[in-house]
Formats: structure tokens, sequence, C-alpha cells
């Protein structure tokens, strides 16, 4: 499949290209496992000398077919589809570190993600430390030690939706000599694609808007291929020296630009599982042929949403970067020029009783904790996610005792306004 391809028609095209008389849509390979004629087939296989699918936990044609199409979204020379987006962050993270190493990320960065990062990272011997984003690159250089081997960042953090300078991160962990891995969940492809700004691997929850219709968790890591490992080769011993379960293979010398993909496949999901269902896979894929079409429309109505609340004057404040007003208008103009997403959040002047009370009102808009798919969403953290927590931790955490996140949907703008209009009043 062409480069050269626009993202709509990789959005409909890329991964599957059928050959004579093969099924015009992806079929789901249902299979644990393939079957072969001689055992010296077999053989070279599980010598990494021939490539071919033997078992789902390593590879699958469906699962490797949705895992291309997102790598030719992503502008990568490679993908790989994990069960959820937190094993495709745990694995982009154990496939480069080991005890003893360290990370730099920004701290605003979904809740799952930081107690990965902070508490079971922690666990297993490898450090975090956490900076504020929008600080200056001398500062934030100043958390990279000798053994820091990423940084990590996400284009549009969940829940705040601050846009990220990737440019600047880009600079600085080159600068450092480790690669930037930026999780794209929010923006999608559609919207951003971090490698044309300088990342060096993407990851993502696809369980968002690339399923699109929270069908199916899932996540999917791609590389860039642009990350020269060999040149940092005492610091990535795990790409750059013989790798002792694959009779003393190295990746990056056996595998060029494809070493990091290899290595998580062949090493990491032969060990850690994590793989997702080939019938996932398929409505992945099936969510990802209108990701194009959806994107855009998630975009129009989230910024009319924003817009409205914010001359609503029961609303105490709300937030939203496509919003001139937002302390995130400049880079969302720039990383985001074709809008961000559909999430945002907001506050209104009653507090928590009353935020609570437009909750219970709404008619089709939901109560649940999932973001970013089809159906307009809403959670309410202070009584759901954090409930533990009082106000005044609740304020420490980053989170408003009165504030609602809203997942806007792709339903007609005027019905997400009535429904809007008739809990909150004007
Ligand atoms: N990254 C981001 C930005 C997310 O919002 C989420 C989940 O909400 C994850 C990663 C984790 O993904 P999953 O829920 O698919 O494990």
């Amino acid at each position: 499949m062409s480069e050269k391809l626009k993202p709509e028609t990789l959005c409909v095209q890329a991964g599957w290209s059928p050959k004579k008389g093969e099924p015009r849509v992806l079929p789901i390979y249902q299979s644990t496992t393939f079957k072969y004629e001689t055992s010296e087939q077999m053989a070279k296989l599980f010598d990494l000398e021939e490539s071919g699918y033997f078992y789902t936990r390593l590879q699958n044609p469906t699962n490797d077919a949705v895992a291309a199409k997102i790598a030719a979204l992503e502008g990568g020379v490679a993908g790989m589809l994990t069960s959820s987006g937190q094993a495709a962050s745990f694995f982009t993270v154990i496939n480069i570190c080991q005890a003893g190493d360290h990370i730099v990320s920004a701290s605003t960065i979904y809740g799952g993600t930081y107690n990965l990062l902070s508490v079971t990272l922690k666990k297993l011997g490898i450090d975090c430390t956490f900076i504020d984003q929008d600080a200056p690159e001398e500062e934030i250089v100043k958390a990279f030690q000798p053994n820091t081997k990423l940084m990590f960042g996400e284009t549009l953090s969940n829940p705040g939706v601050m846009v990220l300078d990737i440019e600047k991160f880009a600079r600085i962990a080159h600068s450092q000599g480790v690669p930037l891995v930026i999780d794209n969940t929010f923006p999608t492809p559609i919207n951003c694609r971090p490698i044309e700004w300088g990342a060096d691997i993407v990851t993502h929850s696809t369980t968002k808007y690339m399923d699109g219709h929270a069908t199916s968790v899932g996540g999917c890591i791609v590389d860039s291929g642009n990350f020269d490992w060999e040149q940092y080769a005492d610091k990535y011993p795990g790409l750059c020296e013989p790798d002792p379960s694959y009779h003393g293979l190295t990746y990056t010398k056996a595998f060029g630009k494809g070493a990091f993909i290899t290595k998580a496949t062949s090493q990491l999901m032969r060990d850690l599982g994590a793989i997702p269902s080939p019938h996932n896979s398929f409505l992945l894929n099936i969510g990802l042929e209108t990701l194009h079409l959806r994107m855009p429309q998630h975009c129009k109505n989230a910024l009319a949403v924003a817009k409205w609340l914010q001359q609503n004057k029961k609303v105490a404040w709300v937030n939203f970067p496509e919003l001139e007003d937002n302390k995130y208008y400049e880079l969302a103009k720039k990383y985001l020029p074709n809008g961000s997403c559909g999430v945002l959040s907001f506050g209104l002047k009653g507090g928590r009783e009353e935020a609570i009370r437009v909750m219970d009102s709404f008619k089709f808009i939901a109560i649940v904790t999932h973001v970013a798919d089809a159906r307009t969403s809403v959670l309410h953290p202070a009584s759901h996610t954090h409930r533990q927590l009082t106000d005044e931790q609740l304020v420490e955490a980053g989170v408003a005792p009165d504030l609602i996140r809203l997942s806007v949907g792709i339903e007609h703008i005027d019905d997400i306004l009535a429904d809007l209009e008739q809990a909150i009043g004007q």
C-alpha cells in the first residue's frame, strides 16, 4: 500500500489487500494456531529466520492487518496491537527499560498511565520523574538522569485536554539521547500525527475514537523507526545486545528499523501475552473505516457545545483548547489545526450539588466512565472516579469538585444542545 495515500483512504483501505478470490472484507482469523507441513518449516519460524504465523499470542493475520493500518495512519514503519491501551503503555516502557532505569513524563496524563508509571513500574525497579509539560526546556531538562531511557507525554491530556508542545518535548528527549513516546489517543492520527513533529513511538488506547463505538477495549503501539538505538547501544542492551531467549539474536542488527516492534512482538507478547482477540480487532477495523468521518463531527459538535456553555449564565467555566481564551489555543492551532477531539470539561455555578442534579437530569446524554465514542456521555469525577477524595484533596489532584467531563458524540448538535439546556437551563 502506497505511503502517499491520504489518511481518509488509509482508514478505508490500508492493512488488508486481498488477492484474487480472497474476501474483500478483512476476515476474522479466529484460530489460535496455524498449520505447517514439515517440522523444518516450523523450526525456521521459531528461530525468526522466516516470517509466518504459528500461534495467535505472537501474531495473527487479523490483528496484523489492523496494526498495519494504524501504523500507516501514524506514518510509522510498523505497529503492534495490544489487548488494552494500558498494555500498549506498559509494553512500550518495558520494551525499552529494565530495573534500574528511569523515565521522564508529563504529570497531567491519564490517571491509569500515571499509576502505571508511579506505582507499578516502580515496583519493577523503573522510576519516573513527573514534570510540568508547560515548564521551560531548561527546567524540564533538569529531570533527566544518566539512567533516563525515555520521555513520555499525551498529545491531548485526559481529562484536562491540555495540548502538548510535541516539538519541544522531541527536542528535549533527543538532546538527552532518549526516544519520545507520545500517547495520541484523543486526537487520533486524523487530527495529529506526532511522528511528523519528532515523536519516535506513538501509543493508543484504541478503545476510544479508533474503535469509536465503545465495543472493544484495545491498544496499539506504532514505531517511527527513526530512533537510532545503536547510537546509544550501551543504554539499550535489550535492543542492541544478543537476546539469549532467541538464540543470541540482536534485534537492531537483524531487523533494522523493525527492531522495536519485532522485539515487542516476539519477546514481550511471547512472555507477557496481552494480545487482542481477532474478533475485537475486526470490530476495531470497522471503526477505523469511518474514523476520518467521525472525528470532524466530534470536533464540530464539541466546539459548538463549548461555545454554548461559555455563554450560559449557569456555567462557571469551560475548558476546551479550541476556545480562543483557552491557555492552549495557540498550541491547538499549531498541532491540531483541523480540530482537537470531542472531550471537554466545565463547572456549574451551583458547584458539586448542582453538578449532580444536572447529571441526573440528562435524557440521552448518559453517565458512563468511558469517553470518546459515538454517544455523548458525561462523568462527574468527584462523585464517581475520585469519590473517595475530599474537596481539598480533589483540588490537589487537579480535579475541581464541580468538574463535569463531557464527551461530545456525533448525534445532531441541536439535540445535544437541547438535552444540555433542559438539564442545565440558561
Ligand atoms: N491513554 C489514554 C489517553 C486514555 O484515555 C486511556 C483510557 O482512558 C488509556 C491510555 C488506557 O487505555 P485502556 O482503557 O484501553 O486500557
